[in-house]
């Protein structure tokens, strides 16, 4: 079943997510619904938050890099009740874009690389080390669970520049909200 997006401008965009005490039919409903909305809409991540359920739960399909700079799909994941163990100094900046935040895209500055912590729709809780693109992507869907969006990690400048495009977007989506 499609879910729908809440989009900037709406509140639930800036609420924190709960952690998931059970994983039953209801959850792995929810993360069914969750996989389909994130590729009807072509997204490659999407957090509950975003489609107004503040549950700590995460989907994500990251592209693969090939050798020759290519691009191959990725596969689904889901991440329940994910945390960030450890953060690398060194950065790396990747554009990004959001489905609550529509055609804004902008470059943003995060670790390269981070050890997580999550539990799968069996219910076991893995821990994983993160490069890239496929961190970066983490990240992202990890700050939506905190009610942080990626524009909020802009430099103050380019925050300012943007500013014109966020008030259009909170006006077009006002009603869909
Ligand atoms: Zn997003």
């Amino acid at each position: 079943m499609l879910l729908p997006l809440a989009y900037y401008g709406n509140p639930v965009l800036r609420k924190k997510a709960t952690q998931i005490e059970k994983i039953d039919d209801s959850i792995r409903q929810l993360a069914a619904d969750m996989i389909e909305t994130m590729h009807a809409t072509n997204g490659i991540g999407l957090a509950a938050t975003q489609i107004a359920q503040l549950l700590s739960i995460f989907v994500t399909c990251v592209p693969i890099a090939q050798e020759d700079g290519s691009w191959i799909e990725g596969k689904d994941r889901v991440f329940i009740n994910p945390k960030i163990l450890t953060y690398s100094q060194e950065f790396h900046v990747f554009s990004e874009g959001c489905l609550s935040i529509p055609k804004l895209f902008a470059n943003v500055a995060r670790p390269e690389r981070i050890k997580i912590q999550a539990m799968d729709l069996e219910g076991h809780t893995f821990e994983e080390t993160m490069t890239g693109y496929e961190a970066t992507n983490f990240m992202h869907e990890n700050d939506h669970l905190n009610g942080v969006l990626f524009i909020d990690r802009l430099e103050r400048k380019e925050r300012k520049k943007i500013e014109p495009i966020l008030q259009q977007i909170k006006k077009k989506y006002a009603l869909k909200n």
